[in-house]
């Protein structure tokens, strides 16, 4: 289908499939009873380089501005605040940003709204519980309770697992620990390759409709 604006070669290649919830693909986000969000759809905008049109153009000189969430380093350019809100990571922008006066996670954010009126309030109750567990983390059965809410096949994970992180931040000696008052060397797990199951940019389970 030569002159088709999309990428309609790929049309039929499972490798250009990702899992996604019907929030990033299809949108119905609303911020304030707004609807907004175009949401990831057929679209695919690009910050730089040269724009594929065919199968026989080279789909690595593209330079994509949505995130990537299958991408080796595109989610650790989100991150998520204490509030619940997906953020922009404090990493330096590409050429390709700069040139465009575009930063890939902000517009990821606005395109795909990931700070709606429904995702920010479940994210916030998700990471002030996962904090208040985690000051008392040291017991095995609310360790189990944090680990079922950071495992990757949790809600939110990915935010859950950012709450974690902010709390043993937080719990962080100034100095270095006596023995007494060192913290067990647990670590979350791995949120980032999120399983099958779930929305691999919001880290919702897919199945459910946001
Ligand atoms: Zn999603």
């Amino acid at each position: 289908m030569p002159g088709h604006p999309g990428h309609w070669w790929l049309a039929c290649d499972v490798s250009n499939y990702g899992i996604a919830c019907r929030h990033c693909n299809s949108g119905g986000a609303r911020y304030d009873g707004v609807r907004e969000g175009r949401a990831k759809g057929s679209q695919f905008p690009v910050i730089g380089g040269t724009r594929a049109r065919a199968s026989a153009d080279d789909l690595d000189r593209e330079q994509p501005l949505l995130l990537d969430p299958a991408h080796h380093s595109d989610p650790d350019l989100l991150g998520f605040d204490s509030a619940g809100y997906a953020r922009r990571s404090s990493t330096p922008y590409s050429q390709a940003e700069a040139k465009r006066g575009l930063c890939r996670a902000d517009e990821t954010i606005r395109i795909l709204a990931l700070n709606d009126s429904h995702l920010v309030p479940l994210r916030s109750r998700l990471m002030r519980a996962v904090g208040v567990l985690a000051r008392y983390g040291d017991d095995p059965a609310i360790q189990q309770l944090i680990d079922d809410k950071v495992g990757p096949k949790a809600p939110y994970s990915s935010a859950a697992a950012m709450a974690l992180a902010l709390q043993r931040a937080c719990d962080r000696p100034a100095a270095a620990p006596t023995p007494a008052a060192r913290r067990p060397a647990s670590h979350p797990p791995s949120t980032r390759h999120a399983p099958e199951s779930t929305c691999k940019t919001c880290w919702n389970i897919w199945t459910r409709t946001t």
